[in-house]
Order: structure tokens, then sequence, then C-alpha cells
């Protein structure tokens, strides 16, 4: 076996798994901050401290992409 075709598949390999990761999501948008990435939720949970959810920032479902993976 040629140790260059190896090389070639080697790099093949790594661009296959690393390119998906640079582009944006093209999934569908995401149904938590509902596209924007930003979340401002609060409504009353008496399992949390003081008796409100507050969440508010970037969304942690898409990670403030706005979009979810396909
Ligand atoms: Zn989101």
């Amino acid at each position: 076996m040629d140790t260059s075709f190896i090389a070639i598949i080697f790099v093949i390999a790594i661009a296959v798994m690393i390119i998906p990761r640079l582009m944006p999501p093209r999934g569908p948008l995401c149904n938590r901050c509902g596209g924007n990435g930003d979340i401002d939720e609060r409504w009353p949970d008496p399992s949390e401290e003081g008796g409100w959810h507050i969440a508010a920032g970037v969304c942690p479902k898409c990670n403030g992409k706005g979009r979810l993976r396909s």
C-alpha cells in the first residue's frame, strides 16, 4: 500500500469530520428560542429557587445559532 494514498484518505476523513462543524446548522428553527438564539424565560416553578424558573441569555439548545442540526 502506498503511504501517500493512506495520507490522502486520512486527510479526507479529517475534513469530513470537521467541515460540518464549520457550516452553520441548516436544520429547523430552534423551538426554544424561536430562531433568535437568545432566551428570556421566566415562569412559576415551585422546584426552582425563589419559586420562578428564570433563564436568559444564549439559548442552551442551539448555542445561540437559532437553528438545530438536522
Ligand atoms: Zn435556540
